[in-house]
């Protein structure tokens, strides 16, 4: 944080906090649950959705984590059913696999 006179060249990369680990990170190395202004929690794999979003390494430890701790649903101030959470861990298996 903070040294005023240097200059960074390349803009640093967007950080997002995972709710499963706490860890800061780009937003390419997370996945996404948004939940719209209508209520409905979906995962937003472009990242680009309207609405509140929570983020979580792609990473199953993490989602677990995230999923012991409910730390989705306190996020998002909003309960996250079970299949949310099956569907994160799928879009994990997909990251890991690449
Ligand atoms: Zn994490």
């Amino acid at each position: 944080m903070g040294g005023s006179s240097k200059r960074l060249t390349a803009a640093p990369p967007r950080l997002r906090k995972c709710v499963g680990c706490g860890e800061e990170r780009p937003k390419a190395e997370l996945l996404r649950v948004v939940r719209a202004s209508d209520g409905a929690v979906s995962i937003d794999a472009s990242g680009k959705a309207q609405g509140r979003g929570a983020y979580v390494c792609a990473d199953f430890e993490c989602v677990r984590r995230a999923m012991k701790k409910n730390a989705f649903a306190r996020a998002l101030r909003h309960p996250i059913g079970g299949e949310i959470y099956a569907r994160i861990e799928e879009l994990c298996a997909d990251r890991v696999s690449k």
